[in-house]
């Protein structure tokens, strides 16, 4: 007999992350068919999505956008509902039609659904770190409460639950583990002299020399701010304090991390760098199944290199460990403050080099008393942080 086909919710199908899901998913139309799909304004790209995987429902960011796309839909003789907002992003999280969400939008707007996924107990497969890097403990909780199924997408992060024992249970010491490695690509300023770095444009950031991705987390990987942030989502992830999360620059970015045990051992995983390999892990786990990806050439690639990180070079990268070390509502005020300033650099309004400037200043003017009681409070103190980030550039 067959089995049933899983039904997936993609949040941000129109994004990176979100079309390499549904590349992998095309591949295996028996085992997966696709319930809600979702975008912020690209309603062309979210058209022609469901054009091809003729979902149950759409949901787009406002009113406007969701009449265009259902009288598009209706147009095409395609009977996909349509619906917006952040509710009805909520409800295709937790709907009962669906057995498994990826969460892949980016930023803090990802965290109610996201979180909606983690407290109805399905399979979540977590591309959105911010989500987990503002409510952390919180969202552990949801998971251990619901019995979730939490898988990480980020590379470094599969990669690092592929190296574990399939029996871990967020405790290093009880399995031997004695470091994390996440391996970091360096972006694209790698080397660039650090005086000439305050004069880069958002093209030359957002050019990544090894992964194709969204505009945000491209200027992330070049401040590093990507790594910190990944820091903090291993942390929570893993349940691994931040002494035991070191960073190597590996500009290859082949061996997608590591983990150290006790006894001296040292585990990676490889790869060639396609996020397609996380998504086919976590759609297919505990099996395996074909992601599309070309086999990995180590003889071709000859090399592997790899760095320490400079934190004078890259300070958000130190700003993001010693968030995660204050704790409580720390790292969510850093990721607000980096999500205004990343996007104030994008639009020309602050050069590169104030993107780290204004986090730290905003951590400096945020962090007092702040410990989160719940999701409301992890929202309060996002939006106090970006009001403050934003006046800093305005200033
Ligand atoms: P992207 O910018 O390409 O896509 C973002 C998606 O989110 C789009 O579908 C967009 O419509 C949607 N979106 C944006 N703002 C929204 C809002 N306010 N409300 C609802 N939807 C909204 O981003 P991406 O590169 O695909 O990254 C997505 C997430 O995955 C991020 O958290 C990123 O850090 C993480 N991630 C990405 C990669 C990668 O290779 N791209 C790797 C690791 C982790
Ligand atoms: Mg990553």
């Amino acid at each position: 007999m067959a089995a049933v086909p899983q039904r997936i919710t993609v949040l941000g199908s129109t994004g990176s992350i979100g079309v390499s899901t549904l590349d992998v998913l095309a591949r295996h139309p028996e085992q997966y068919t696709v319930y809600a799909l979702t975008a912020n304004r690209r309603v062309d790209a979210l058209l022609r999505q469901c054009e091809r995987f003729l979902p149950e429902i759409a949901v787009v960011g406002n009113a406007a956008d969701a009449a265009v796309l259902e009288r598009n839909l209706r147009a095409k003789g395609i009977r996909t509902e349509v619906a917006y907002g952040e509710k009805a992003l909520c409800d295709v999280a937790a709907s009962d039609h669906c057995d498994a969400v990826m969460a892949a939008i980016v930023g803090a707007a990802g965290l109610a659904p996201a979180l909606a996924a983690a407290r109805t107990g399905k399979k979540v497969m977590l591309a959105n770190k911010e989500a987990l890097v503002m409510s952390g403990q919180l969202f552990i909780d949801a998971v251990l409460a619901s019995g979730a199924t939490l898988l990480p997408i980020d590379s470094e992060h599969n990669a690092i639950f592929q190296c574990l024992p399939s029996r871990y249970k967020r405790s290093p010491h009880e399995h031997g583990v004695s470091k994390i490695v996440l391996t970091a690509s360096g972006g694209p300023f790698l080397h660039r002299p650090v005086d000439t770095l305050d004069s880069v444009t958002p093209e030359q950031a957002i050019a990544h020399p090894r992964w194709i991705m969204g505009r945000k987390i491209s200027v992330d990987s070049a401040t590093m701010m990507n790594k910190g942030l990944e820091v903090i989502e291993a942390h929570w992830l893993f349940g691994i304090p931040a002494g035991r999360i070191d960073v190597v620059i590996h500009p290859q970015s082949v061996i997608h991390s590591m983990v150290s045990y006790v006894d001296g051992s040292v585990i990676a995983q490889l790869g060639n760098p396609d996020m397609r390999i996380p998504i086919a892990h976590a759609l297919a786990y505990p099996d395996r199944m074909f992601s599309g990806v070309k086999p990995l050439d180590l003889a071709q690639i000859g090399t592997l290199q790899f760095e320490s990180p400079d934190f004078a070079r890259f300070p958000c990268l130190k700003l993001a460990y010693d968030a995660l070390r204050t704790g409580g509502a720390t790292p969510a005020i850093l990721n607000a403050a980096n999500e205004v300033a990343v996007q104030a650099f994008l639009e020309q309004r602050i050069s590169f080099r104030r993107i780290d400037d204004v986090v730290a200043r905003v951590l400096d003017k945020v962090t007092t008393e702040s410990s989160i009681t719940g999701i409301d409070s992890v929202l309060m103190h996002d939006r106090a942080a970006r009001t403050v980030a934003t006046n800093l550039i305005l200033q």
